[in-house]
């Protein structure tokens, strides 16, 4: 099955409301994290650390919600990019994960520079990869393509995972879709709001059993 994915606004209503509750709440959960170190240091107690563990996770999720919210509000500056020697060392950064996937990437051919913020569009390309890698659940192949065409730069990043059904393919990209245990389902939610800020487009193709591809045109300088 193959999917255009931008067509809607995944991240209309529901991500603006996410956005400003990720807000409001990090505050009073700063305040807590901040006696809770004072408690630590007067009485540390196993308990404490577990509260500190569980609290580090609801700022984790509260940081990623408010990255991928509020790409407007990001003042990221727009800059040229290579985006091959990017890529090229975006994978040096999961080396240490990669135990038997194999990862391929063509050669880097070219110098044509997109102009994008850097950091969101790295994040887009480190998420994608990091999904492939655990759908292939650390045995299978990952493959990262590029290709040029009338004025665009194609990415493609395909895994030999477990693939997506038919019936899901609709929701990637909502915020908090997600089928893993510890998923956050707003991986997809940040590399959607990205293309499009990048005026590109992304599609996915994916046979259950067998893999996932994810297609990414953006626009050359
Ligand atoms: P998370 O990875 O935290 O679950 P994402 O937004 O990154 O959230 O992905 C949402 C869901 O999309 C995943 O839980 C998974 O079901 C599906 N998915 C995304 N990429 C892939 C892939 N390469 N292969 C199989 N399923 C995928
Ligand atoms: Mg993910």
């Amino acid at each position: 099955a193959e999917k255009l994915l931008n067509e809607g606004e995944k991240l209309s209503a529901i991500g603006q409301i996410a956005a400003s509750i990720a807000h409001e709440v990090k505050n009073p959960l700063t305040t807590v994290k901040g006696f809770l170190q004072l408690l630590k240091e007067s009485r540390p107690h196993s308990y404490l650390d577990i509260m500190e563990t569980e609290l580090e996770k609801a700022f984790n999720t509260l940081q990623n919600l408010l990255q991928v919210s509020k790409p407007d509000l990001d003042d990221e500056p727009f800059v040229p990019i290579d985006i091959c020697k990017e890529l090229a060392s975006l994978l040096f950064l999961f080396q240490g994960r990669l135990y038997n996937v194999e990862i391929e990437m063509d050669a880097i051919d070219s110098k044509r520079l997109i102009i994008g913020k850097r950091n969101l569009l790295l994040k887009a390309l480190f998420n994608l990869i990091k999904n492939a890698l655990e759908a292939v659940e650390d045995k299978g192949k990952i493959k990262i393509e590029h290709y040029f065409d009338e004025g665009y730069i194609h990415i493609k990043v395909s895994d030999t995972g477990v693939g997506i059904p038919e019936e899901q393919l609709k929701q990637l990209g909502n915020p908090f879709f997600s089928t893993k245990n510890e998923g956050t389902g707003l991986g997809l939610t940040q590399v959607f709001a990205t293309i499009r800020e990048h005026r590109g487009t992304i599609s996915v193709q994916s046979i259950v059993g067998k893999g996932t591809t994810f297609h990414i045109k953006l626009p050359l300088n």
